[in-house]
């Protein structure tokens, strides 16, 4: 069998295959230069190289049979499973953990995410038949198409803002958000911009989705959308943040080094999208209906739960060997501060538990893990994290400062450097390791900006938390109320 049959064969790709598929004509710029390769960018390549890491490991005999399974004899991500079981679901659950533990959780844009999302929306496609009978066949086909390439996804769901009294009712602007242009035989022609494409970079595709949150107007038929394209499409630009991995070390760096995810804002200047490639165009009620009614924000919000988990556990972690490290963890205080952080995980841990445990089959056939607990973890954690990192400052205190760099550890200052950085339990070297590392977690321009993610990357806090309530069923408890008030 040649390599493109095996590669035809076999729904899995390797590191290599992956970063091959990103050198294309893509047109991504950062700090005011375009990018020629991203996979040999200095700002970029890394996160690129961690990314092809991982994909390697789907044919490692020590994670393969949890992060892929088979299906007629072909092998696929495991993400790409369509849950026919509770068993099946908690599956998905292992193979979603066992990706984000390879970053504890600080890459979190791994493509089992997005592709939690195209699972679902093949799965339930009868629902785009809503909108156009054609559409069905089109995401299932993409499906197919995502799943036997092994695809790296990206998304990108959010208008700019241009006036946020006109946005809070749900109404856009042309001015800059993306819009159809022009309908042609051969597509739809769109031009605008989009916030956010984390990872977009890095991903071979973009699916460009109305937001799970964030209500288009009746009126708002030009805006109302959803397609995938690669990222290589003529047309499509990629506007970069600033990088934070800025060359150093995996010691002095360990984070930034490693999990560079890149964030970037999306321009479409008149760019073709086939018609193979629409999955729901021109009905806006529809598109406000379709991650839940597809259930496809349960499938991402799942794949985010377990991610959060190995996340608030590797913070729980770096805690107790920040304080075991001078002894503190003899602390009431300190085991106290640990508890909370120990509390958090382990809510996190329940949800998920919950979620599974209880996840019943659905219109379309599938199983889909219990909602409530999920939501309850998408609004909370956005508010655990920053409290974590909290945690972390207020018992790193000024040991996020005494970190001199590797470098340090060998030059004229070596001898001062074992000297005055030990501590009772590790010796200078250990130590700096240590507390560099939580300076990356809770200090650096890369920590800060994981702080934002959690806090924003699945919409503004208000209008989920005001979700939540609308779904809760509040009923049986006022009826509680209101009976012992008529005792
Ligand atoms: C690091 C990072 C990565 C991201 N990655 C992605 C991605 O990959 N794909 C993607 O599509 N998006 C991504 N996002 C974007 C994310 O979805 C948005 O940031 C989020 O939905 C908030 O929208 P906004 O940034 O436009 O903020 P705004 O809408 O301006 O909200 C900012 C604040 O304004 C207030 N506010 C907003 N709307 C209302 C309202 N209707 N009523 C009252 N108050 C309101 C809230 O207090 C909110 O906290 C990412 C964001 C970040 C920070």
């Amino acid at each position: 069998m040649s390599v493109a049959e095996s590669r035809l064969h076999n729904g899995i790709r390797n590191g290599a295959q992956y970063l091959e598929g990103l050198r294309d004509d893509r047109d991504v710029w950062m700090q005011g230069e375009k990018v020629k390769d991203v996979t040999s960018h200095p700002g970029l390549c890394r996160g690129a190289e961690t990314l092809a890491r991982f994909m390697d490991r789907q044919f490692d005999p020590k994670y393969q049979d949890r992060v892929t399974y088979e299906d007629n004899g072909h092998r696929y991500a495991t993400s790409h499973m369509v849950p026919r079981s509770v068993e099946d679901v908690i599956r998905r659950g292992d193979a979603f953990y066992e990706w984000a533990t390879w970053s504890n959780g600080m890459f979190g844009r791994t493509p089992d995410y997005k592709n939690a999302s195209v699972m679902a929306f093949a799965a339930s496609a009868e629902f785009l038949a809503e909108g156009r009978p054609e559409f069905v066949d089109n995401m299932r086909n993409y499906y197919q198409f995502v799943r036997n390439n092994d695809q790296v996804l990206t998304h990108t769901l959010i208008n700019p803002t241009y006036n946020f009294a006109q946005a809070k009712e749900g109404k856009y602007d042309a001015k800059v958000a993306l819009e159809v242009v022009k309908e042609t035989d051969a597509g739809i022609v769109v031009n605008g911009a989009r916030l956010l494409a984390t990872l977009g970079p890095h991903a071979d595709e973009i699916e460009v989705f109305p937001s799970t949150l964030l209500k288009g107007s009746a009126e708002n038929i030009p805006f109302a959308f959803a397609f995938a394209i690669p990222i290589s499409t003529k047309g499509v630009r990629l506007i970069c943040r600033d990088t934070y991995d800025h060359g150093k070390s995996t010691f002095d760096a360990p984070l930034a080094s490693r999990y560079e995810e890149m964030d970037s804002v999306v321009i479409f200047e008149n760019v073709l999208v086939p018609w193979e490639r629409v999955f729901m165009y021109r009905e806006p009620l529809l598109c406000n209906r379709a991650f839940a009614d597809t259930n496809a924000v349960i499938h991402m919000m799942h794949q985010v739960v377990c991610g959060k988990l190995a996340k608030a556990e590797f913070i729980v972690g770096l805690l107790c060997a920040m304080a075991k490290a001078t002894g503190k963890d003899k602390d009431m205080n300190v085991k106290g501060m640990i508890a909370e952080a120990m509390w958090m995980a382990e809510s996190v841990r329940a949800f998920r538990f919950q979620a599974e445990a209880l996840a019943a089959e659905d219109q379309y056939g599938t199983f889909v893990p219990q909602r409530r607990p999920l939501d309850t973890s998408r609004n909370t954690f956005p508010k655990m994290y920053p409290r974590l990192i909290e945690i972390v400052q207020l018992l790193g205190s000024s040991s996020l400062m005494a970190t001199p760099a590797e470098a340090d550890l060998t030059n004229d200052l070596a001898d001062d450097v074992a000297k005055y950085f030990q501590t009772v339990n590790l010796n200078s070297e250990d130590r700096i390791a240590l507390f560099r590392l939580a300076h990356d977690v809770a200090v650096s321009g890369f920590g800060n900006r994981q702080v934002l993610y959690e806090r924003f990357f699945f919409g503004p806090q208000n209008i989920m938390a005001s979700i939540y309530y609308d779904l809760y069923n509040k009923d049986d408890m006022i009826a509680r109320v209101e009976e012992l008030l008529k005792r």
